[in-house]
C-alpha cells in the first residue's frame, strides 16, 4: 500500500506519527487561597519520555490536565508544536491518555473497548479493523479480544487502557499514575512495557508518578515536582547525581 503513495504523501504520514514538542510557560493554577501551580515552565522534546515527579498534592495531576486541556489554567501559555493550545478543547488536541482507574466498559469485549472511541467518531469500518487488531498485537492482547475486563488480571487489564490510549496514533501519551493499582511484580513488568512501546512509537511520552524508582528507570528526563514548582529538571543521572537541593537529594534517595 504505502508503495502506491507520492512522496509527499509518505513523508506526511511519518510526520504524524512522530511526537510533539510541548512548551509550558509560566502556568499558573490557583484555588481560591491555594496556589497549585506557580509559574511553572517546562519545555518537552518530541518525541522523549519525561516524568512528572513529586510527592502527593505537589500539582502533578494539575499540570497533566492543563496539559490535557480537561483543567484550564489562570495564567500562562501551552504550546504543542508552536501552535497556542491553551484554550483549545481537549478532543481538538489529538492527545492520548491513560488513567490509575483504567475506566473500562464492563460489558464490552476487550476488543470493543479499544474499538469504541473510534466508532464513536465513525471511522470506516476497515480502519477500525485494522487500527484495533495493531494495537492488541502492539500490547500483546490479540489472544484475548473477546475477553471482557472483569476475566483479565489488573496488568492485562491496564495494557487494555494502554491500546485505548495509543488505538488514535497520538502525537502524546499522557499517563497519569497507570500503575499505581499494581503489585510489584507487575508494576516492573508494565514499565518496561511502557518503556518499549515508547520506543516503538515514537511519540512524546509523559508520564506522571510520585514512585522516584519508576521515574530513574523509565524516563529520559524528569521534572520534580514540589508545591507547585520544579524544583529540578534534568536526566535520572542528572537529579540523582548531583541533586540542587538537599530536598531533591532526599526525594530521589527515598526508599519505598
Ligand atoms: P498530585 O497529582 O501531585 O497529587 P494534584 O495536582 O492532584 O496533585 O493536586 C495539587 C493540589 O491541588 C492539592 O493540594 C489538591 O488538594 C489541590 N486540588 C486539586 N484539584 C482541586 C480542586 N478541584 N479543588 C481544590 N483543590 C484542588
Ligand atoms: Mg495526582
Amino acid at each position: 500500500m504505502t508503495s502506491q503513495l507520492t512522496y509527499t504523501q509518505q513523508i506526511s504520514q511519518v510526520e504524524q506519527q512522530a511526537g510533539a514538542a510541548i512548551r509550558v510557560s509560566d502556568i499558573v493554577k490557583r484555588y481560591g487561597d491555594l496556589t497549585v501551580l506557580d509559574r511553572v515552565s517546562l519545555d518537552i522534546n518530541a518525541g522523549e519520555f519525561i516524568t512528572l515527579l513529586g510527592a502527593s498534592g505537589s500539582g502533578k495531576s494539575t499540570l497533566l490536565n492543563i496539559i490535557s486541556g480537561f483543567n484550564k489554567p489562570d495564567a500562562g501559555l501551552l504550546e504543542v508544536d508552536g501552535e497556542d493550545f491553551t484554550r483549545r478543547p481537549p478532543h481538538k488536541r489529538g492527545l492520548g491518555m491513560v488513567f490509575q482507574h483504567y475506566a473500562l466498559f464492563p460489558h464490552m469485549s476487550v476488543w470493543d473497548n479499544v474499538a469504541f472511541g473510534l466508532r464513536r467518531q465513525r471511522r470506516p469500518k476497515a480502519e477500525v479493523q485494522q487500527r484495533v487488531g495493531d494495537v492488541l498485537r502492539m500490547i500483546q492482547m490479540d489472544h484475548l479480544a473477546d475477553r471482557k475486563p472483569d476475566q483479565l488480571s489488573g496488568g492485562q487489564q491496564q495494557r487494555v487502557a494502554l491500546a485505548r490510549g495509543i488505538v488514535f496514533e497520538p502525537r502524546v501519551l499522557l499517563m497519569d499514575e497507570p500503575l499505581g493499582a499494581l503489585d510489584k511484580l507487575l508494576r516492573e513488568e508494565m514499565q518496561l512495557e511502557i518503556r518499549r512501546i515508547h520506543q516503538e512509537l515514537g511519540i512524546t511520552f509523559i508520564f506522571v508518578t510520585h514512585d522516584q524508582h519508576e521515574a530513574l528507570t523509565m524516563s529520559d528526563r524528569i521534572a520534580l515536582l514540589k508545591h507547585g514548582k520544579i524544583v529540578q529538571l534534568g536526566t535520572p543521572k542528572e537529579l540523582y547525581d548531583s541533586p540542587n537541593s538537599r530536598y531533591v537529594a532526599e526525594f530521589i534517595g527515598e526508599s519505598n
